[in-house]
């Protein structure tokens, strides 16, 4: 099963990367952001400089590697990417960090995973452009001191506050992105579905995005599910009954809410009658780690006004009951 899975995976991969904008004027909305990192590297172009160390943060699949990549295209830099659970120990950042070239980008995506002793070395290279190199073991062991080219470290987190202060202090620029509007997911959609080749109706452009949940990288999966349907049930046009009939297939709900989205509701409304309840013992109820609770669905129900935080945790409001067909009890404030 598991074979299977990679191997799809890696199909969904490729489709992501085949719709990637490559320049900051193809990359959808996040009007300020995108101003502000125009400034950034225009300036930094002019100066003949690498950029400033650049952070993005915000909920999964809004865009982060694309920018990251547009940022060394836009600089003509060749770019490195790693992540922060793929480095093990310090040593594994400092032989990455020690054989990049002058001007090169290095992507560090869910740099808040970083191990401590990794993220105080990155400090010192991102400030002084030095590394330490350590010679020898134990008592006898010697730091010698490794001079780096100038490059720019682009990270990416799903939220800046999991970042320590002296590392996020690094960054001469934060961008923060956020969910994207309707309107944008369908530019998204049009132009995704003009790479690809597909009749997308403005009618279904406009139901996949409603049901995107804010996210490109939902938009852009949930059109190639509308497409195998059209190409497998329906005559090839992604018309909006072939977008209605494969969302339903998919399960994909009219706000745009997934399977977690609703096991999150539903425990939250029917196993804990509404709530306060904690995010580990949330988490627990829908069988996933905390954290993809708190970083993959959460943010979306906060902003849709499905559940709402409190100092003793998660509580429903009115439209979780709704939206589970269920009543809003009468101590729930409606
Ligand atoms: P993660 O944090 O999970 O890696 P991410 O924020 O890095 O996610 P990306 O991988 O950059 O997200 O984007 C996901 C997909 O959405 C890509 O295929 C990309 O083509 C598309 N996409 C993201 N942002 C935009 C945009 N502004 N305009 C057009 N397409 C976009």
């Amino acid at each position: 099963e598991s074979l299977v899975r990679t191997g799809a995976d890696d199909v969904e991969r490729a489709a992501e990367a085949a719709l990637r904008p490559r320049r900051l004027e193809e990359f959808v909305g996040q009007r300020v952001v995108r101003e502000q990192l125009s400034l950034v590297l225009e300036a930094a172009r002019n100066r003949g400089r690498a950029p400033d160390h650049v952070l993005l943060s915000g909920p999964p699949g809004l865009g982060k590697t694309t920018l990251a990549m547009i940022i060394a295209a836009e600089m003509g830099a060749s770019l490195r990417v790693t992540s922060g659970p793929a480095i093990q120990h310090a040593g594994d950042l400092a032989a990455v960090l020690s054989s990049l070239e002058e001007g090169e980008v290095l992507f560090i995506d869910e740099i808040h995973r970083l191990a401590r002793p990794a993220e105080e070395l990155l400090y010192v290279a991102m400030e002084d452009f030095r590394v330490d190199v350590v010679v020898g073991k134990g008592a006898g062991a010697s730091a010698i001191p490794l001079a780096l080219p100038p490059f720019t470290v682009v990270g990416a987190t799903t939220r800046a506050g999991l970042l320590p202060a002296p590392l996020r202090d690094r960054f001469g620029f934060t961008g923060h992105l956020d969910f994207y509007d309707a309107d944008e997911l369908e530019r998204v959609l049009v132009r995704s579905a003009g790479l690809l080749g597909v009749p997308l109706s403005h009618d279904a452009a406009a139901e996949i995005a409603s049901r995107s949940r804010g996210t490109p990288r939902i938009a852009n999966r949930l059109l190639r599910r509308v497409r195998d349907w059209a190409e497998v049930r329906g005559d090839g046009n992604l018309t909006l009954e072939a977008a209605r009939a494969a969302l339903t297939v998919y399960e994909v709900d009219e706000r745009g809410l997934d399977r977690l989205d609703r096991a999150v509701l539903t425990a939250l409304c029917t196993r804990f009658g509404g709530g306060p309840v904690g995010l580990t013992t949330l988490a627990v109820a829908v069988g996933e780690e905390p954290e993809t609770v708190e970083t993959v669905a959460e943010p979306f129900l906060f902003r849709e006004g499905f559940v709402g935080r409190t100092p003793r945790g998660r509580i429903a409001m009115p439209p979780a009951w709704t939206h589970l067909g269920m009543s809003v009890p009468r101590d729930q404030g409606a």
